[in-house]
């Protein structure tokens, strides 16, 4: 267990939950300007943009905004320190040790980057504190580790040659994030692309760019050279754009939308022609078969495979292919768990589902639901807005949600709702699931419940989908890859095979 999480579950949770957050948040400034070669700048327009909470909408700060001048300026720093060596050409076991200072500086600030997690996406400070920050710490440690355990090859060539095979960096990373687990998929990229030696240009997303900020003030604390990492806040269209286009950038990690994914793509191929790896959305089946066994265990892994982080998760559990058979129970017990899913403020201890991103998104889920009920689907549970006790006015906190019967041809079933939001799907026999559980755009990720492990196996294999998951939903580690098929997008995050996206293999051969 890392040393933090050791410590968190050390300290009584009543410890935890007696402390006043909300408190702590008032009292918090956050970091607001651009890091770019090392410092905390004002972009050069002096624009800014106002980050609003989703908690009760108001603004948090005001954010320096990096225009085209600014994408400039940082992607020249991050080619100056890589041209430079710095870092790119250090010792090894010099980088592991400030990677493993970064990591433990991390933690020590895991209160200030939990708090403004929270304010920024809605999360639950105690999903904050007790699985954000100590999974982006480990992701940074992890891939720090592999810094002096990696080796390359020799290939075979015969007597008069030697052939070495070397991973060497490749420059310039662009790394574009969103907003639902900033911190998280931040590190899934940066650790990666700083353990191989590249440097960095990290756009966090416009609802959330304030964790990247306390992350930059931390990897100059733990002596990352001015240059090799450098974070610029800003929109999708001029900032994410400028940097998708920009000639001086080698790769470009992004994770969002298929539609903004595609979009990088375009960038790529109308300027230099930079490698791009893309993680985009989901819409998850959990396939549920005859022989599933225990449905308590079943509908406790559904519930909160789809409705944590308020059901804004890229591969959360959204559909519930079920076999007829066992479908009444299962859906009962989903019904009466769900009951038990404690909407509210995110900064109180006992939140289980804070609200979703903003009213456009509440907007947006609340239109899914009434369509697919239009579809024919029936609504079980949920579909409402819940009124939280800090922010009576507010409309963005939603009950979770339960559809039954949804027709696979509804939108509901297709596209990401970005909420709480379950859709049930019966099927009897097992091939009509696994066909039902694969007829989505999407494969990010799938579940197959069944006591039969044969079986199950045999299904895993007939799901297409980057993650399968036998017998539970959503475990993972930093030691097993992340990504897609299909529109879900390419490359993998997490994991050695994370390392492919931010290195080339480079022959050298040597005449004897
Ligand atoms: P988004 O695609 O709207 O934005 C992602 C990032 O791209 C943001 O930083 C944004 O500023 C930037 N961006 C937006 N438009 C742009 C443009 N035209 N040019 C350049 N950059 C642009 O996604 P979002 O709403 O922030 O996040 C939700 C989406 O992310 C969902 O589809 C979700 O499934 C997906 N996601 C995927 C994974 C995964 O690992 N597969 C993980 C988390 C989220």
């Amino acid at each position: 267990m890392p040393a933090m999480t050791q410590e968190l579950v050390e300290r009584s949770v009543t410890e935890l939950a007696d402390i006043d957050w909300a408190a702590r948040a008032a009292a918090l400034r956050p970091e607001t300007e651009l890091f770019i070669d090392g410092k905390f700048v004002a972009a050069r327009s002096g624009a800014r943009f106002a980050d609003h909470s989703p908690r009760d909408g108001r603004v948090v700060a005001e954010v320096a905004f990096a225009g085209e001048a600014d994408v400039d300026a940082a992607v020249l720093a991050a080619r100056r320190a890589f041209d430079k060596g710095g870092w790119r050409a250090a010792e090894p076991a010099w980088r592991k040790h400030v990677l493993l200072r970064f990591a433990e500086l991390i933690e020590a600030h895991r209160e200030e980057l939990a708090l403004v997690e929270t304010l920024d996406v809605g999360k639950p400070i105690r999903e904050s504190l007790t699985v954000d920050v100590p999974a982006c710490a480990q992701a940074v440690r992890w891939y720090a580790e592999l810094i002096d355990k990696t080796y390359g090859e020799v290939a075979p060539t015969g007597p008069d040659a030697i052939a070495t095979i070397s991973r060497e960096p490749l420059g310039v990373v662009g790394a574009v994030v969103p907003w639902n687990y900033p911190l998280i998929i931040t590190a899934w990229k940066i650790a990666p692309a700083l353990a191989t030696g590249n440097s960095v240009v990290l756009k966090p997303a416009e609802q959330s760019p304030l964790s990247a900020l306390v992350l930059a003030r931390l990897a100059a604390e733990a002596g990352i050279p001015d240059g090799v990492f450098n974070v610029i806040p800003g929109d999708g269209p001029v900032t994410g754009a400028a940097l998708g286009r920009h000639g001086d950038v080698d790769k470009l990690a992004f994770t969002g939308s298929v539609e903004v994914g595609r979009a990088f793509q375009r960038y790529a191929g109308e300027s230099n022609g930079k490698s791009v790896s893309v993680e985009l959305g989901g819409k998850s089946p959990q396939l549920v078969l005859a022989d599933a066994g225990d449905l308590d265990a079943v509908a406790e892994a559904v519930t909160w495979g789809v409705y944590y982080n308020a059901g804004q998760t890229c591969h959360a559990g959204t559909r519930l292919v079920v076999d007829e058979s066992v479908r009444e129970p299962l859906v009962e017990r989903i019904i009466a768990r769900t009951a038990e899913f404690t909407v509210g403020d995110p900064l109180r201890w006992d939140t289980v589902l804070g609200p979703v991103i903003d009213e456009a998104a509440a907007r947006r889920i609340r239109e899914h639901i009434v369509e697919a009920e239009s579809d024919g689907a029936r609504l079980a549970t949920g579909g409402r807005p819940v009124p939280p006790a800090t922010a009576e006015a507010a409309t963005n906190y939603l009950a979770p949600t339960v559809l039954d019967d949804v027709p696979n041809s509804s939108r509901a079933a297709r596209a990401e709702i970005f909420g709480p939001v379950l859709c049930v799907q019966p099927f009897r026999g097992t091939e009509t699931g696994v066909r039902i559980a694969n007829d989505t755009p999407y494969g990010l990720a799938a579940s197959v419940w069944s006591a039969d492990i044969s079986q199950a196996h045999r299904v895993a294999g007939m799901l297409r989908a980057g993650t399968v998951w036998i017998n539970t939903y959503d475990a993972s580690a930093i030691t097993t890859p992340f990504g897609g098929f299909k529109d879900s997008g390419h490359g993998r995050d997490r994991s050695r095979h994370a390392l492919d996206n931010y290195t080339a293999v480079k022959t050298t051969w040597l005449a004897l």
